[in-house]
């Protein structure tokens, strides 16, 4: 092709790479530690930079080892082209305060940059003039259906998203007096990239405690309100989110790389787990079975590539996963099949001598 591979390249091979290292936490890496409800096993909530060794790296300063695809970058940029237009409509209903509004959070170290500030257009119908920021988050045809995750009936934005607006919530909370007495909420606008159609998804914080209380005694967690109902997450806390920025803090005063949150592959053990609980496809699920039915005992292999990777897919999208996982055997191995007795017993038959050259 004419111009693929130049753009391509130019996407994915840059001449010029910022390899700065990271100078303080970022919202967007903010997460949570929780027990997962179905598995029984702790499970992080957040994206691939919520790893704490992935933010090791980074504050650290080491070299990415792997880079995004070009059409993961597109999509990133989709994603402004997706605000812009947004903003748009916004400005011409004349609620656009402000875009890209930076925030300094010194107490925990958090620098972060919110999409966009508008009027708050409940607060405008009192009267009043409220600011109500915004976050855009654009999403493939998987979140499309129900714009976004349609859990158990519950529709609900990105776990890693609410994390990071909470980070938001927490430091803007502490001005009560320019929300006029009631409540800072930041409304999450999930937009597809296919159709562009979108959900509202209203973020806020319930439960005792206060911007800068010891974390101990910080009960908050995130309510989330969109047009399918109001929803409690008491496993999103403020209090889960300061601790996991704290404990990176802790490791990089101790100079030691800290665990790994993600695995790129699945245990057979956590494989069937899953199977068990109905967390995979039913195909995928019938593969399970039938491969535990050849080979029961199999329990220190891996159950094989399935049709999606059995792993997080935070480190799949991680910069830094061939570091990270170098010299561990990850790789899925085939799933492992009695042979047809016919077939071993001819690998068994000797082997032919090869024709003598003529
Ligand atoms: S590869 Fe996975 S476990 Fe390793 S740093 Fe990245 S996200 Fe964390």
């Amino acid at each position: 092709m004419i111009f693929s591979s130049k753009i391509r390249q130019a996407i994915e091979d840059p001449p010029i790479r910022d390899t700065r290292a990271q100078m303080a936490f970022y919202p967007s890496s903010a997460s949570v530690k929780v027990i997962d409800p179905d598995l029984g096993v702790p499970t992080v909530i957040g994206s691939s930079s919520g790893c704490l060794r992935r933010q090791y790296y980074d504050i650290t300063g080491v070299p990415p080892t792997n880079y995004g695809s070009a059409e993961g970058a597109l999509k990133m940029q989709m994603g402004s082209l997706i605000q812009a237009l947004f903003e748009d409509k916004l400005k011409k209903a004349g609620l656009w305060m402000d875009s890209e509004v930076k925030m300094w959070n010194p107490t925990y170290k958090i620098s972060g940059r919110i999409d966009t500030w508008c009027w708050d257009p409940d607060a405008l119908k009192r009267g009043d003039r409220v600011p109500l920021p915004i976050e855009f988050k654009s999403t493939g045809r998987f979140g499309e259906p129900g714009l976004i995750t349609i859990s158990k009936g519950k529709v609900l934005p990105k776990g890693e998203h609410v994390c990071q607006v909470m980070s938001y919530l927490d430091f803007y909370s502490q001005w009560p007096e320019w929300y006029h007495g009631h409540p800072m909420r930041i409304v999450i606008i999930a937009v597809s990239r296919d159709s562009l159609s979108w959900r509202e998804h209203v973020v806020s914080l319930a439960g005792k405690g206060q911007y800068g209380a010891p974390i101990k005694e910080d009960e908050r967690y995130a309510v989330v309100r969109n047009e399918t109902g109001t929803y409690q997450l008491k496993h999103i806390t403020m209090a889960g989110i300061y601790t996991r920025f704290m404990e990176v803090g802790a490791y990089l005063r101790q100079k030691t790389e800290p665990p790994r949150d993600f695995e790129l592959q699945y245990s057979n053990e956590r494989i069937k787990k899953m199977a068990d609980k109905g967390l995979m496809s039913k195909t995928n699920a019938n593969k399970v079975a039938a491969s535990i039915k050849r080979d029961p005992k199999g329990t220190d292999r891996w159950l094989g590539k399935l049709d999606a990777p059995f792993g997080d897919w935070q480190c799949q999208y991680c910069s830094h996963r061939t570091k990270c996982w170098e010299g561990i055997d990850h790789t899925p191995k085939p799933l492992i099949r009695q042979e047809h007795p016919q077939v071993a017993q001819a690998k068994k038959a000797p082997i032919a001598e090869p024709l003598a050259d003529l």
